[in-house]
Order: C-alpha cells, then structure tokens, then sequence
C-alpha cells in the first residue's frame, strides 16, 4: 500500500542540501537590485535626482517632467539588468502584495518596436481593482482604484519586473491599501513630534520613525506540508499529538543550525541583500524547525516594504530548498509561536533617537518627554492598539507558550519605574532652583549610567522598552507591520500634540518656566499611565485580575478586539489627524472580519475532511484488524477468547468511543458552521464562528489526538509531530 506520508518520509530522509554559490563580499552587492539615490545620480540628471529628494523631504508631488527624467533612468538601469516588465508594487489590504505586470515592449503605429516606460507610467496605474478588498469604501464611492508612486520607498528588480512602491487609493482618494494611511502616520508623527523637539532644539526640522522587526516563522519539508491537508491549506495543524520530545529538552535556542536550513538561509540572505534589505542576525527559536530573521532597522515605511518583500522572497526560496515556509501565529499546539517584534523609535533630522537617554539633562528631558509620552500613547488607546494585532491566527497565540497575553500593557524595568517615582513627587507649579538642580544632577542625570545596565528583559510583555526603543512583541509572524505601525504612529502623534498644547497653556496661562511647565504635565502623565505599566510576568495567574482592576482591556478573540475600532474617540482621533476617515476605518473593519470568518470556515472544512477522509479510515481498518483477530481468538479458543483478547477488545472499545465524539462533535461544528452563513451581520456572524464553530475544534482535535496514540503506525495517512519537526 502506498502511502502519501511514508513516500514524503522517504523523500526527506533522501534531501541534501541545495548548493549555494555564496555572495563573496555581501557589501559589494548590497542594493545592487534597487534604483537607490546612488544608482539614479548614473541614470539622472543632479537637478531631477534633487527634486525628487526635495519632494520627499517636503511630502510635494513631483512634476511630470521630472518624473519623464526619472522613468527613463529607472528604465535604462532596468533594461540593463535583464528586465522587461515593471509593476506598481502595493499592499492590498488582504495582506499580500499585489501585482500587475506591464511589458515596456511597445509597437508603435510604423510598426517598430521599443522599450517604453514614461514619467506618467511611474506615477500612476490602474490596475484590475476589482480583484482586491476594498469593505464597502468601493460599493459607496469609485468601482476603480488607482496606484501611485511612492518615491520614498526606492524601486527594486523582483526576477525580470521592475517593482515601483505604490499606494493604491479610489478615484475618490479613499484607501485601499495599507501603506496609505501608514505614510498619513508617519507625517502626522513627525510633525508633532518636531513641534515637541522645538522645546529642546530649535534645529530639529523632521522626526523620523524607525522601524527595526524580527520575523519568526517555522521552516518544515514541503514533501511533509504536502501530505498534511491542514499545513497546506490553513497554515497550521488542525490535528496532530504533539511529539514526546517537545519541551522535555530545549536544546535548539543559539544552537546549530541545520545544514539545510542554513544553505536556505544563505540563499535567502543573499537575495535580500541584493534587494538592499540590510538582515542583520539570524538564529535557532527556541522551538524545533522554527527560525527567526531579523534586519537593521529602517525607516518606518521602507522597514514596512522591506517585511513585505522579504516575505515573499522567503517563499520563493524555500520552494528552491524543498521547504515550505509557515507565517502561521501558531502552525503547532504545545509549542511556541511565531511572532512578529516591532522594535520601533524616533529619531531626528540631527541625529537624535528621542528615545535614548541623551548625555545631558536637558537631553534626558527631551527622552522622558518622548518616553513618557509614548507611554500614555499606550495607555489611552490600548484596546486599540490590542485590536491591530487582532487575526484569527494570532488568537490562538496571544497567551500561549510566553507569547505575549492579550492584555496590553507597557515593561519599563525597576531602574526606570524609580525614576517615574521620583519625578511623580516633582512640585506642583513653579520648581524652586534647588529643586530643578536636584532633579537635573540627581534624577534626569543619572539615567544613562542606570540604562547601561537595565538588562533585565521581560520577554512576555506585549510592549517594551528595551533600551532605545520599543519593542511591540504583540504583532503576529504573519500579519504585515503596517497596521500596527499605523496605529503606534497615530496615537504617538495625538499624544505630541495634547501635550504639547497643555504645556503651552502652562507658559501662557500660568507664566511656567518652559522646563517647569515640561515637569508638571509629566509628573501628570505619570500617575495616569500607572495602569499599564507592568513588569510582572505576563503568565502570572494575578495578572488577569489585576488588569481587570486597572480596567485593562483584555480581548480574547479578533471580533471582541475589533469592537474597539468602532468608539468614537478612536474613530474621531483618525479623523482628526486626517489618517483615515469613517469609511476606511469601517471598510478595514468589515476586511478584518471577513478576513476571520473566511480563515474558521476553512478550517472548518479541511478539519471535516481530514476526520472523514483520514482519521476514521485510519482508526477504523485499524479496529476492524483488531476485530478479525479477536475473532480469530475466539476460533482458538471458544472457551477463554475473551482473556486473550482482553487488550484488543479494550482498544477496539476505546477506538468506538473516540470515534463517536469525534463524528458526533464534527457534525455539531458542521451544523454551527451553516447556521454562522446564514447570519446576515458580519459582526454577528465572526462572533457566531468564535463561539460555536472554533469551540468545537479543540474535541475534535483531543480525541483525534488520541487516536493518533492508538492506531498502527503504519495506517496513520499524515505526518506526525515528530516527523514534521525533527525530520533533518
Ligand atoms: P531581541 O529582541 O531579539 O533581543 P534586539 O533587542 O537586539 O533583539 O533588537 C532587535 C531589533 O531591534 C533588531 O532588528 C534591530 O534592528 C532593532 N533596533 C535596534 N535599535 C533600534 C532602534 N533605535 N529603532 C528601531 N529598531 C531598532
Ligand atoms: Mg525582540
């Protein structure tokens, strides 16, 4: 008998790994497939290269000439590199990046041919739009969207297209893309954040937010994923006894990597370095097959591209190396997910991190006003925050295995609580000259001796800060880094701008030195933000009853968590900073619970299939084998067969019992499934999926499981646990 799983066990077993001709000196071919500044100076004229850099600094369109300039240099460079497509490059909101491709071939009407590709080409495309989600923003507004360049983000060689950075946005300026409202966040971010610097440097003229993020994700054989229904089609495994080893040893943290796994890495490393995506480390999870990427840090927006781009690459790759790459929040029960840190901080135009300790008081006020803001960012807007990091995949994560829970809170370490402690005491109104020297020489001034050593590391808080920045661990392995981004950048900049106007009233109204009046809005904040900090251990059973006190948000689902999206105050904050307006905010809404519904029917399915198709066959030749030998028994001996066959018949028992939950609590989900359609509200229906389909998935899976346990080896049809991850 032929078996899908042993003929994919055998073939693993028979994998070497792939040749890899290594890059030599990665710094010589760092970027060599994007048209950075550097490579458009060759293809460009100084005066339009200095355009388009002024257009970015100063968020102006650029003019068509100019554009006609670029095109034509953008197209030469590509030309030369062997390509013959180019595509507007863009997130649509189903998370994937999505293209059309256009030949620069044209034939004009005398019947020749020749490469064309002009400024208006750049600009703008329209691609097929219909294609892509849109919620209802496209039923109310336009039925066509269009692309446009987005010059910040440089454009790169992908095979043989040249890909352009685009947004994609309706004929009615609507958003259909991430990336939009992202690049809204990060203007809105930055000029707030200026007015702020002003207080401490009249030179600061642009913030810049940096993103630095750290991909997980599991690498399994694609011989074994191909034999798994459920690795194949939802990302995960639906079903499967976690393997004896497990946790028992965690040897894999720092450890070797494997051969293959290492050819696959170099390979990938390569190819995004080539693409300018600077990756940094590399390393071993702590759980078997499951691998982490991370590059240095980048501007916000470009750091966005740059996850996006490396995803695919990861997948383009992997297919090269016989692997299969799981973006999945959580692909194996009982082990550690896969997440997605957010290392996020500000920096200016002069080369300040605003949030790193400066080497003089007034530069530590400067980082405690950054700090402490973005604190309060977290603290007003939490449940928001929760709902950006909110997929069905990232549920069955969040609160697992030392991934972050889903109560958001802030980790700032002991050193640094003391120093909000002492600042809380700060005087009411105007400071006495002792007491600002006082604070100067022995509070603000002795932070940066007290951050050299704040190493102790929480490594299940969903926010904190580590140092220089923070880390927003809460962000799943799969989702793009936009959203959350998006949402950082917006409550940071509403922050800015709410502090910035109440320390103005303090010097207008209350004729406050400026640094008093700095002192006073802080020590404020500070008791506001007590809720969210938190320090503890996440897995602290307190914790939740603790949260509940502070009035935490705790939202153990995506439909709870995307309730939040709906308030007023968060709706009337977007709209307020012009970074999305009702309608796209309802339209991510009705996408993100689409999006969730779609994932549990899916899983729904391949679930019912893999119990009929697989599960039951297996366990019932298996007991239909056990039941020919008692029988057989009973031949033997007619007076005592039921001595002999004491174990069999208690196994076949076992096996009907399993079975009968197994079939009976299937049918339930299948009937809770056709109920949830038939729900006409989305929100009504996400929650029905939540509550009466998804429930249903863990009987299933435990008596399967068990079964699993029972059955013959040689008439289980999918790959093990066991086989899956630590088949080398
Ligand atoms: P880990 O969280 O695994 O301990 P590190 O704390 O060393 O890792 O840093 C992880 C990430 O933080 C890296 O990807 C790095 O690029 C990023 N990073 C470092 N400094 C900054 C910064 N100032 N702003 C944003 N990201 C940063
Ligand atoms: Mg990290």
């Amino acid at each position: 008998m032929t078996n899908f799983r042993f003929n994919a066990i055998e073939r693993v077993l028979k994998r070497e790994a792939i040749n890899v001709k290594s890059l030599k000196k990665r710094s010589e071919h760092f970027g060599k497939k994007v048209f950075n500044f550097n490579t458009m100076r060759q293809y460009v004229t100084a005066n339009a290269v200095e355009e388009v850099l002024e257009a970015i600094k100063s968020r102006k369109t650029i003019k068509e000439s100019t554009a006609d300039l670029i095109a034509l240099g953008m197209k030469e460079w590509a030309i030369s590199k062997g390509v013959t497509h180019y595509t507007h490059w863009f997130q649509s909101l189903t998370g994937a990046t999505a293209e059309k491709h256009d030949a620069f071939l044209q034939i004009l009407d005398s019947g020749l041919a020749i490469e064309q590709f002009e400024g208006i080409q750049l600009i703008q495309q329209e691609p097929e739009a219909s294609s892509y989600p849109s919620g209802s923003v496209r039923n109310t507004f336009e039925a066509r969207g269009y692309s446009a360049w987005d010059p910040s983000s440089p454009a790169f060689i992908y095979g043989t297209t040249l890909c352009i950075p685009t947004i994609f946005v309706s004929y009615t300026g609507e958003a259909l893309d991430y990336k939009t409202p992202l690049l809204r966040s990060i203007h809105r971010v930055d000029e707030a954040s200026v007015a702020v610097c002003k207080y401490f440097d009249k030179n600061v003229k642009r913030v810049e937010a940096f993103l630095g993020w750290e991909q997980e994700f599991y690498l399994i054989d694609r011989a074994l994923v191909n034999a798994r229904p459920d690795l194949l089609l939802t990302g995960r495994t639906l079903v499967g006894q976690s393997a004896a080893k497990d946790y028992q040893i965690n040897d894999n943290y720092f450890g070797t990597i494997p051969n293959r796994v290492m050819s696959f890495l170099r390979d990938l490393e390569d190819q995004c370095i080539a693409l300018g995506v600077p990756v940094k480390t590399r390393h071993n999870e702590s759980a078997p097959n499951q691998f982490e990427l991370a590059p240095i840090f980048e501007e916000a927006n470009l750091s966005v591209d740059h996850n996006a781009l490396v995803m695919d690459v990861m997948d383009k790759v992997a297919e090269r190396h016989f692997f299969k790459v799981l973006f999945h929040e959580k692909p194996f029960e009982h082990l550690n997910g896969s997440g997605k840190h957010n290392n996020w901080s500000l920096s200016t135009n002069t080369g300040i991190n605003l949030l790193k300790p400066g080497k003089t008081p007034m530069g530590n006020l400067q980082f405690l006003t950054f700090f402490i803001n973005t604190i309060k960012a977290v603290r007003d807007y939490e449940s928001l925050l929760r709902a950006s990091i909110a997929s069905a995949s990232n549920d069955l994560r969040l609160g697992t295995n030392d991934a972050p829970p889903n109560i958001i809170s802030v980790f700032i370490g002991e050193k640094l609580t003391k120093v909000l402690l002492q600042l809380e005491k700060v005087t009411k109104g105007k400071l006495s000259p002792e007491e600002k020297t006082d604070l100067k020489l022995n509070v603000i001034g002795k932070i940066p001796e007290i951050l050299l050593d704040n190493t102790d590391r929480n490594r299940t808080s969903p926010f904190a800060f580590t140092g220089n920045k923070f880390e927003f661990r809460a962000v799943g392995s799969k989702a793009s880094c936009s959203n959350p981004m998006m949402v950082l950048n917006t409550i940071v900049a509403k922050q800015l701008i709410d502090f910035k106007a109440e320390v103005d009233l303090l010097i207008e109204k209350q004729d406050l030195p400026k640094d008093d009046a700095i002192f006073n809005v802080l020590r404020d904040y500070i008791n506001d933000c007590k809720p969210i900090l938190y320090d503890g251990n996440s897995y602290n059973e307190n914790w939740e009853k603790e949260a509940k006190k502070r009035k935490l948000s705790n939202s153990t689902n995506t439909p709870e968590a995307l309730k939040a999206i709906l308030l007023p105050k968060y709706i009337s904050l977007f709209e307020s900073l012009n970074v999305m307006t009702e309608q796209e905010i309802k339209a991510r809404l009705e996408i993100d619970l689409k999006d969730y519904v779609k994932r549990l029917q899916i899983e729904g399915r391949v679930l019912s299939e893999l119990v009929l198709n697989h599960i039951i066959p297996s366990a019932v030749t298996y007991q239909n084998q056990l039941l020919k030998n008692v029988k057989d028994l009973q031949l033997i001996f007619p007076e005592d067969y039921q001595l002999h066959a004491k174990s069999q018949l208690e196994l076949i028992a076992s096996i009907s019992n399993h079975l009968r939950v197994v079939k009976t609590e299937m049918d339930i989900m299948v009937q809770a499934r056709k109920k949830a359609n038939a729900v006409e509200s989305l929100q009504n229906k996400a929650i029905m999926y939540c509550n009466s389909v998804r429930t249903r998935f863990e009987d299933i899976r435990y008596h399967s499981d068990k079964l699993e346990l029972i059955v013959d080896d040689k008439l289980w049809t999918i790959p093990k646990y066991r086989e899956l991850l630590y088949t080398k």
